[in-house]
């Protein structure tokens, strides 16, 4: 079998998901020919979609939604009239109970009663005044910033069942990463007032509204790759990349095999890879140093089953999907697609769940028959509610390995161990979620991209750094500009609100009441006569112990101290609660006025 395409400078891209492909797309439009490999029969990754008699099926919904001009850009571009807004409605189900998400605060009280609420806001006020000073695990960073309360009930179970660990061993990372902008004030402004602060925009374009292809996520995708076969570029499916070929500090082959165990042997001048960053290295020939084959041993992934039933009920529940908390049942998270578009079902009188559950690849959920898996789905579906044992009519299961990279306290090294020999391979760019191993979304994941086929023709990128909050994309002096003076002015606004060291601010107030009262009682002992004078006196009162002798005055300074101290503390910490909350609601105007321009 022939692979390779005439043309000698050949990119080779592995992988036919997002990043694959879009890196593919890219390439061509800087007039450079690629060749995608492909392991799956279907493209699209995490974010296919699959047919099941006609009931189409997302690993996960999968919503799009990017700050990230050019990707919006070309998700339009291809979807065209297909790509439609959809309302957003999710809940969190927890001791049998609905809660809106985003919280809302009327039902959030009704749902936990007026105690669990008050004490909710107290352990957050706690929180905010004494937060733990060691922000290295999810738990802590998490507690630090909503109270260990409300980390209990709306945080731990969901996010324990996803990565089948503790709160306490997930590193604080992944946390910074899918949090970052969400604080307490945030949730309760919301949760007060609702998203609604500037007419109808912030609600419809950034919160309730999102855009999703007529037929899944994976419409896109499988449009993508037509749109790549009209320009000869080729995505050869069932082609896995068993062995990646190096010599003199770069990549000169690869060595893919197809479903009959046929090797295929692929040359090129460039290689962009989309697969797991841990397969990646063990397929280098000849190998890495140890430490760089250790570091890739130990990054983990957490891999993702989704059992989809056919209900025969034209509606089931309104949201498209429903967090599931309660620890009584396995399942995660609940999809409804016919939520997501009417036309993921065939039949409207019909209803396709998709019931998520996490799974480590060999564990006894991932090893489950079909059958059996089917059968658990069902019966968990009718304890929840959403179904009866009779009206399930079908079911399909779809397991997706290395779903999650996993975040844990060693990643980080790890990651940057492989970076820095990777860099020893100039024409070698790992690229998206498994490729670079980050939690991320497929804007990410087309932007690195992207970012990797510019490196190729010429652009200096460190695409390691690509983000979706940077202008790393925009052309110079278009919205790149706005994006860049946008930045400037959040980090003006972070430097105007700077906060009180509240230990500093305790130390100094106390040292300075310590001082004075020992300074003052000391003039007066040397001044003899009736060293007591009626305000000193008073003193005595409130600081126990204190008198006109030296022992006495070093009593009294250092109480004096204390409470000065716990005084500074305190208010420093006021302060910044009260300046947290203007900065949070001025940065708030400005992203909606950013909004308003950018015309989202
Ligand atoms: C449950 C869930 C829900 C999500 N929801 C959203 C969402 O709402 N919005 C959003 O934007 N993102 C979402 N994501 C994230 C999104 O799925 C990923 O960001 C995106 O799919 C990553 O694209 P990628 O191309 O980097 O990687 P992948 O999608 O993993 O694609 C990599 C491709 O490489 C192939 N491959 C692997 N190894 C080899 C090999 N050796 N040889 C050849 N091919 C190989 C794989 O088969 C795959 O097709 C979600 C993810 C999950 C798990």
């Amino acid at each position: 079998m022939n692979l390779q395409p005439e043309k000698d400078e050949l990119c080779v891209i592995i992988g036919a998901g997002p990043a694959g492909l879009t890196a593919a797309h890219e390439l061509a439009r800087l007039g450079m020919r690629s060749v995608v490999l492909e392991k799956d029969s279907l493209v699209g990754g995490i974010s296919r979609t699959i047919n099941h008699r006609g009931y189409r099926c997302d690993v996960g919904g999968h919503r799009f939604f990017t700050k990230v001009r050019v990707v919006r850009e070309l998700w339009e571009e291809i979807m065209g009239d297909d790509f439609l807004v959809r309302p957003r409605l999710s809940r969190i189900y927890y001791k049998n109970r609905f809660f809106d998400y985003p919280l809302r605060i009327r039902n959030t009280l009704k749902g936990l009663g007026l105690v669990e609420s008050f004490l909710m806001g107290w352990s957050y006020i706690r929180a905010r005044l004494f937060p733990e000073h060691e922000e290295r695990t999810f738990e802590q960073w998490v507690s630090n910033r909503f109270g260990r309360r409300l980390f209990g009930t709306f945080f731990k179970s969901y996010t324990e069942k996803v990565w089948g660990m503790s709160c306490s061993e997930i590193s604080a990372d992944w946390a910074r990463q899918r949090i970052k902008n969400l604080d307490f004030m945030a949730a309760a402004r919301n949760a007060l007032f609702g998203a609604k602060t500037h007419g109808n925009k912030l609600v419809t374009s950034l919160i309730d509204q999102f855009h999703y292809p007529r037929l899944g996520s994976g419409m896109m995708w499988e449009r993508l790759q037509a749109r790549l076969a009209e320009k000869h570029i080729e995505t050869k499916l069932n082609q896995q990349v068993i062995r990646v070929h190096h010599t003199g500090g770069r990549v000169t082959a690869v060595t893919a095999r197809d479903g009959q165990g046929r090797e295929t042997r692929v040359d090129g001048e460039h290689f962009i890879a989309s697969m797991p960053l841990r397969d990646l290295i063990r397929a280098m020939d000849p190998p890495p140093p140890p430490d760089v084959v250790d570091a890739a041993d130990s990054l983990h992934y957490r891999d993702f089953i989704t059992v989809m039933l056919v209900v025969d009920a034209p509606e089931v529940f309104q949201d498209n999907w429903v967090y599931v908390h309660s620890p009584e049942v396995k399942v995660g998270r609940i999809q409804n697609f016919k939520n997501w578009s009417p036309e993921m079902v065939p039949d409207p009188s019909k209803t396709s769940l998709g019931l998520e559950y996490f799974a480590q690849e060999g564990d006894e959920l991932w090893t489950m028959s079909d059958d059996d898996l089917i059968d658990l789905a069902r019966s968990e579906c009718v304890r929840l509610g959403f179904a009866t044992a009779e009206n399930v009519m079908d079911g399909a299961v779809v397991r997706m390995p290395k779903a999650y990279p996993v975040y844990d306290s060693n990643h980080r090294e790890s990651v940057d161990a492989i970076r820095n020999w990777i860099g020893t391979l100039k024409n070698l760019h790992p690229v998206g979620r498994n490729g670079q191993h980050r939690y991320n979304n497929m804007d990410h994941s087309m932007a690195s991209a992207m970012c990797a086929a510019r490196v190729i023709h010429g652009a200096e990128i460190d695409i390691w750094d690509v983000g979706v909050d940077e202008a790393y994309l925009e052309e110079p002096e278009t919205v790149g500009d706005v994006e860049r003076e946008a930045m400037i002015t959040d980090e003006v606004i972070r430097d105007t609100f700077a906060r009180y060291d509240a230990p500093a601010m305790g130390t100094a107030l106390g040292l300075m009441a310590a001082i004075v009262l020992f300074l003052m009682s000391m003039t007066l002992i040397l001044k003899g006569g009736d060293p007591i004078g009626p305000t000193l006196m008073l003193l005595s009162n409130y600081l126990p112990g204190y008198r006109m002798t030296l022992v006495g005055v070093a009593i009294g300074a250092l109480q004096a101290g204390g409470w000065a101290f716990l005084f500074g503390f305190l208010l420093a910490r006021a302060i910044n609660l009260v300046v947290g909350m203007i900065e949070g609601l001025l940065l708030r105007r400005i992203e909606i006025v950013r909004t308003m321009v950018d015309g989202d």
